[in-house]
């Protein structure tokens, strides 16, 4: 007995200290034959999945995702939504009554699974509604290569949320996570997060995938098409077989997380070279209100320039923005989204935001519904800084992330705040997911900016790119390019920011005016500290910039966007208040002010200035 309790305990201490091995990550090839009644939108579909486990495990099942059939009365996304009801996704219920309870039985979503074997032999599998669990008839080792073959038919669901039939724009077929979706298998274990209406997670893979549909139809799709001519939209000179009635589109693709298309006979496609960059698709129904995406052909050139040259080159061949009827959502090498739009800055913004995604989720792949803050966050960042950049305000902002910041700091004060840390499915309310995703996500890029200082944080987005490109690195091999490239320990401020919704507040306390100099107290009210930028405005309109490090960081910044600027002693984030002496009198004085950028999402700013009069 003695002997079996030693072992077990120790087998528990292994547990705890297991550490994370060499990087690997999956990889599946896909070869996929789809046939689309377009009258009864369903399709029969026949996919041969190669997949390759190199991780150090041996795999005794593999899940796959069913995401449509979610898309019915009763499905675990209608009993979120209800729960919610008001708080929810505003885009699944009407007036808190989930949108997916009304369903009609013939347009419920599915994916209905014949068949499935691994190397010629049938395999046992279970049905939890969006996921798959599938038993193997032999393990695959590590470093092997097994062979899936399945067949399945499947109902196009009517549209809720990015796929689905008819939308609202008309857009016949949107065709998103729309085929049965090997799980990613990582260091984190399988990635089986049931099918809510939030954010996914994938193994890289290649595709080949063969449409067969009414010859009527335009395809959209993020991949390339291998047969222009054979087909309607892309080749002047196609010539499509007049004794079928249907055509097959054939499509490939490299590398990317899922292969989404979309299909309408009133799509046009327009495209056009970005100079070292993509070749861009757009594929929309050309009427009055999709009219400003004629404009946007000089913008989204100059928008890859900017990408590539701050973010890391884009590196598959084409992308295209499909109309696709629903709000927008990123996909390999593509996107769907709305197609109305007001104006070309409304247009580009959601265009600047979805092809942000082939960075920071398509490129640099983290694990959306365990992180979602790092996809939905960095792209935001990438949204502002290039919409800064393409339509620049006709005054000149502090930065570029003002906007961000003061929504923060307004949705603050409605007490409802939720970690960004949290899973992205399990927010209890949906206001509360956006802000702690798209918000806290991008001010965390801006406080490090503020932080480390914008060229360091530059550095470590490109450094980032570099290593991490076309691999799914995670938060912590974020930060340890953070803290490599600026010398700083930043464990605090991920701490603070990602895994607790404290605030910063700082203030000017207190200024003493003498007849040489003046003295000024700072304050901490807040619960988050932060290094502190402190700026002297004097009546000759003279800048003068002080530095006060915070003790945690171990070191200081070298140079920002303000100039030259003075390190003085730094403030340990224990001390409450802090005083320094600058040699002006009052009557030399013009304002003090912390933060002269306003990066820091200081929840409180009515004490960051003092107008000296
Ligand atoms: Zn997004």
């Amino acid at each position: 007995m003695k002997k079996l309790v030693a072992i077990l305990f120790a087998f528990i201490i292994s547990q705890f200290q297991a550490q994370q091995g060499p990087y690997y990550q999956q990889h599946a090839n896909y070869k996929m034959d789809i046939d689309v009644n377009a009258e009864k939108f369903t399709y029969e579909g026949k996919q041969t999945l190669d997949y390759t486990n190199n991780s150090p495990d041996e795999l005794n099942v593999v899940y796959f995702h069913l995401y449509w059939n979610a898309f019915r009365p009763n499905s675990m996304m209608d009993q979120r939504v209800a729960a919610q009801g008001k708080n929810g996704d505003s885009r699944l219920q009407k007036d808190g009554v989930s949108r997916l309870a009304s369903i009609p039985k013939d347009q419920e979503g599915a994916q209905n699974i014949h068949w499935i074997k691994q190397n010629g032999k049938t395999l046992k599998f279970e049905v939890q509604e969006t996921v798959m669990k599938v038993y193997l008839a032999e393990p695959i080792k590590p470093n092997s290569s097994t062979i899936f073959t399945l067949e399945w038919d499947a109902v196009i669901p009517q549209q809720i949320r990015r796929s689905g039939r008819n939308n609202k724009e008309g857009v016949d077929m949107t065709m998103t996570q729309w085929y049965p979706k090997i799980a990613e298998y990582d260091y984190d274990g399988w990635a089986t997060f049931d099918y809510i209406g939030r954010e996914f997670h994938a193994p890289f893979a290649d595709f080949e995938v063969n449409i067969k549909i009414n010859k009527d139809y335009v395809i959209g799709a993020g991949g390339i098409l291998e047969n222009p001519a054979e087909v309607k939209g892309y080749d002047a000179n196609a010539k499509i077989k007049a004794d079928k009635n249907k055509a097959t589109w054939k499509w490939t693709a490299k590398n990317i997380l899922d292969f989404a298309w979309a299909a309408d006979k009133d799509y046009i496609v327009k495209s056009f070279d970005v100079p070292q960059g993509p070749k861009v698709f757009l594929v929309y129904q050309n009427n009055e209100k999709t009219k400003v995406w004629e404009e946007a052909l000089p913008y989204l050139t100059r928008y890859y320039q900017l990408m590539n040259a701050h973010f890391g080159k884009y590196v598959y061949p084409t992308y295209a923005f499909i109309q696709g009827g629903d709000g927008g959502m990123e996909y390999g090498m593509c996107t769907m989204i709305l197609g109305e739009a007001k104006n070309i800055e409304g247009l580009m913004g959601l265009m600047a935001h979805e092809g942000a995604h082939s960075w920071y989720q398509q490129m640099l792949a983290t694990n959306e519904p365990m992180r979602p803050w790092m996809d939905e966050g960095f792209t935001s960042y990438a949204e502002g800084f290039v919409m800064n950049q393409l339509f620049p305000p006709a005054q000149p902002l502090p930065n570029p992330f003002l906007n961000s910041i003061n929504a923060y700091r307004n949705f603050i004060k409605k007490g409802i705040e939720e970690p960004a840390v949290w899973l992205g499915d399990h927010h209890d309310n949906g206001t509360s997911y956006t802000y702690a995703s798209y918000v806290k996500g991008e001010l965390y890029l801006v406080q490090l900016g503020y932080i480390m200082g914008e060229q360091n944080l530059a550095e470590t987005l490109k450094q980032y790119y570099n290593q991490w490109v076309l691999k799914h690195p995670s938060d912590r091999d974020f930060l340890h390019i953070a803290q490599q490239v600026s010398g700083m320990d930043l464990k605090w401020f991920q701490h603070y920011w990602i895994n607790t919704t404290k605030t910063i507040d700082y203030g000017i306390k207190d200024v003493k005016y003498d007849a040489k100099s003046t003295t000024i107290t700072l304050v901490n009210n807040g619960q988050v500290p932060m290094p502190i930028d402190f700026s002297v405005v004097t009546k000759d309109n003279k800048l003068v910039n002080y530095q006060i490090p915070m003790n945690m960081t171990r070191t200081w910044k070298e140079k920002d966007v303000y100039g030259e600027f003075k390190t003085i002693p730094y403030w340990s984030w224990t001390q409450k208040e802090y005083t320094l002496t600058v040699p002006y009198t009052k009557s030399q004085l013009s304002a003090l002010v912390i933060d002269l950028s306003q990066r820091i999402a200081d929840v409180n700013l009515e004490d960051n200035v003092v107008e000296v009069k």
